[in-house]
């Protein structure tokens, strides 16, 4: 087994000037775009994206919320925890796997649902957490969105679902699979009430998060970059026995072909957001 698991790396030798890197390593990084140094307060600043290149660094959910909402916004359903109804083992007991993300996220799932104001009207919106088990979608998070997609329709709010997610969670199989349907129902609900849904595509969202609400929106938003598909590339190739082109799977690529209606940069998302929503249900009032 010990080609699955990384050595310990061997002990630092604490050579004069490794204490000078210590203690300005975190101030600067290096950029995954253009490979040039930036300034973290810079990036801060700009919503995590290079001032240089305009690469967009990987948020969490509560910092994409920060990015939407106009001020605080109430949380809704944060108790709900899986039941593990496979019992599934891996490498680990899921449970144990739950606990574990549990305490390192501080969420009970890969999700954070939240009401607010966004531009002075009130929506729902729910950000996907990549770091909890690759945002993928089971039991809860299904759940989650459902709830917040049929409370948003007695009280007439759009609702905003930003995807960053592997897919369907392999650990509650059968049970995971169905949220793909339960979610795109209560999403059918939402527009038979006539309210949009718009849906926030960023890097990575693949799986059957693409192949249910994540393409569902009335608007299909990408960022820049971002890798967005069903299977993976390789999976394809081997498939179709083809090359596949430059670029496959990327937001600029998809809208060029129609999957997505736009791709906005995070800094603009929440005006491009506000803008929509003017044209879906007049202004705000
Ligand atoms: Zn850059």
């Amino acid at each position: 087994m010990a080609w699955f698991t990384r050595q310990k790396s061997a002990p630092r030798t604490g050579a004069p000037g490794e204490e000078q890197t210590v203690k300005t390593e975190g101030l600067w990084l290096k950029c995954d775009g253009c490979r040039q140094i930036v300034w973290r307060k810079a990036l801060e600043d700009n919503t995590q994206v290079c001032p240089k290149c305009g690469f967009h660094f990987k948020i969490d959910a509560a910092a994409r919320l920060r990015t939407l909402f106009d001020g605080p916004w109430e949380v809704f359903d944060a108790g709900l925890i899986s039941t593990n109804p496979l019992e599934f083992v891996d490498s680990k007991p899921y449970s144990e796997r739950l606990a574990g993300m549990r305490q390192a996220t501080k969420l009970s799932d890969a999700v954070i649902s939240a009401g607010g104001t966004l531009s002075g009207r009130p929506v729902s919106i729910c950000a996907l957490e990549l770091k909890f088990i690759g945002g993928s979608v089971g039991s809860v998070v299904g759940e989650v969105i459902t709830r917040a997609i049929e409370r948003s329709i007695p009280q007439r709010r759009p609702v905003i679902v930003v995807s960053t997610s592997g897919g369907m969670r392999m650990q509650e199989g059968m049970v995971s699979l169905v949220q793909m349907a339960k979610i795109s129902a209560a999403l059918m609900r939402l527009d038979e009430a006539r309210l949009p849904y718009i849906s926030v595509l960023t890097d990575p969202t693949t799986g059957g998060t693409t192949g249910s609400f994540a393409m569902l929106g009335d608007l299909n938003i990408g960022e820049p970059g971002a890798l967005i598909g069903f299977a993976g590339p390789r999976v394809i190739e081997q498939t179709i026995r083809q090359k596949l082109p430059e670029g496959f799977q990327r937001s600029e690529f998809l809208l060029a072909r129609g999957f997505l209606d736009a791709v906005v940069r995070r800094p603009e998302m929440k005006a491009y957001i506000a803008a929509a929503l003017d044209f879906f249900c007049g202004p705000v009032s």
